[in-house]
């Protein structure tokens, strides 16, 4: 079946990608020691590492760059930001930051400590960094389906509801200083919840008087899958389930390198006053002042459109639409993907793929050099190189549960053509997959490995 949407805008400026030759791309593995993270971006033809900050920008948010205001108090831009803020989100009091993680840094240091316990559906990685940086304990509560790559669940982004109704009931109320959910649950493969679980889970943290927070990177994209999947929502507008979803929340966290459609920006917001008071101490400390927080004028002015453009209904079909075709047409090559495909991007499961490779030899990982051997395709290892270790002490290594490929989706900056593309690397990858080979790791950080850890090709 062909993609069965085309994009909803036309092309006003272009940006050149070339294909390497098989050689120069031979070579820069080789350079890179297969690690697609040291491959200069220039030499990517396709480049699916990531959908954070890798969106291309509409027409109206350039126009708005040059309306930006760069005033150091008080510019035009920040009220502009903060009045979008206000209509999508409703929160009465926000911040700006420079990006997601910041937001995560003022509120955790702020409420968090050691002894704290933060549920969360699934902990984006900076998010748990920022938790457990203070001694405090970042847990996943994600639904049992959410975890298994074969259920074809509609939300298996939800929070087990009886889990944290234990955890709440058994822990002292001043450990658990909030409660976060994270829409769409991005290390749970970008899948929804819905309104329901948003519901009974805030009224659950409300019972025992806990803030709900949400952390709202993909906001919009859940509440598409709401419109489209959950029961009496079909006639509501995206905007409007997305509102409701947070007037259920006491507070959000914003990375807009994702749903603000920008390359750079994002927010803390919150009906607590005096909360957003204590952190902007802080941000003025490490940010900047808050009418800017990190942000020039005119990134300000960029998220603000943005974060309208995000909820155009065209825009949504076509962005969801676009990765269900990709992923369905990757699952008819017989290359096995988890299902259903989330918001933002397709895991392929390598383990299942390269059934020859064990688990030491980073099956993910020799996915990811072949796809980039193949036709220059970056897309990054979501297994054993990302979250398994050697022990320093004993030695010992440990693997991960899974191992993924992940090909996550920019936003507004690849055609469906592109992704056929892809399609057909795969392809050609499939049809020769006996023979790809697995890696031996050779150079390894202690902390986050897979940025910087190098390998060589087993014979
Ligand atoms: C990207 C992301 C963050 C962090 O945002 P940055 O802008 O990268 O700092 C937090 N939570 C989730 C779910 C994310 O996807």
């Amino acid at each position: 079946m062909p993609f069965h949407l085309p994009e909803p805008w036309r092309v006003k400026v272009v940006e050149p990608i070339r294909l390497p030759t098989p050689e120069t791309r031979e070579q820069r593995l080789a350079a890179a020691g297969f690690n697609l993270f040291d491959v200069p971006a220039e030499a990517i033809f396709i480049d699916l590492l990531t959908d954070s900050g890798t969106a291309a920008m509409s027409d109206n948010q350039w126009a708005g760059l040059m309306l930006g205001d760069e005033s150091y108090a008080g510019a035009r831009s920040y009220y502009r930001f903060e009045e979008a803020v206000h209509e999508v989100f409703g929160f009465p009091h926000l911040i700006p930051v420079h990006q997601g993680r910041v937001a995560e840094n003022l509120l955790f240091s702020t409420l968090v400590d050691a002894g704290s316990i933060v549920p969360n559906n699934n902990h984006f990685d900076t998010t748990r960094a920022n938790i457990e940086i203070h001694g405090a304990r970042a847990l996943d509560l994600v639904i049992d389906e959410g975890r298994d790559p074969d259920s074809d669940h509609p939300f298996k982004g939800n929070i087990d509801l009886d889990k944290a109704r234990r955890l709440f009931e058994t822990t002292p109320r001043e450990r658990i200083p909030l409660a976060m959910l994270t829409l769409t649950n991005n290390s749970g493969g970008g899948q929804p919840v819905s309104l329901a679980n948003v519901r009974a889970y805030a009224e659950l943290c409300h019972e025992f008087g806990i803030p709900f927070y949400i952390d709202a990177c993909r906001f919009a994209e859940n509440a598409y899958f709401i419109q489209q999947r959950e029961e009496g929502q079909a006639a509501r507008s995206v905007a409007e389930i997305a509102r409701e979803v947070f007037d259920l929340a006491d507070g959000c966290t914003m990375s807009a390198k994702k749903d603000g459609l920008a390359n750079m920006g994002g927010f803390v917001a919150s009906r607590n006053r005096e909360l957003i008071e204590t952190l902007t101490q802080r941000l003025i400390l490490i940010e900047g002042f808050p009418t800017y927080g990190g942000l020039a004028g005119r990134d300000l002015e960029a998220v603000a459109r943005g974060l309208r453009e995000v909820l155009d209904p065209e825009y949504l079909r076509f962005r969801v639409g676009q990765l269900e075709a990709f992923g369905r047409r990757i699952h008819e090559l017989g290359v096995p993907i988890i299902r259903p495909v989330g918001g933002h991007a397709v895991y392929v499961d390598a383990r299942r793929f390269l059934p020859h490779i064990p688990p030491a030899e980073f099956p993910a990982q020799a996915l990811v050099v072949a796809l980039y051997r193949e036709g220059a395709v970056r897309g990054v290892e979501i297994g054993s190189v990302m979250f398994g270790r050697t022990d320093p002490e004993t030695g010992e290594k440990s693997y991960a549960d899974l191992e993924l490929v992940r090909l996550a989706v920019p936003r507004r900056v690849y055609t469906n053509t592109h992704l056929a593309y892809v399609v057909e690397v795969l392809e050609q990858i499939r049809d020769r997959r006996d023979r790809l080979k697995g890696l031996r790791m050779v150079h390894e950080a202690p902390v986050l490995r897979h940025f910087t850890a190098r390998f060589e090709e087993l014979a």
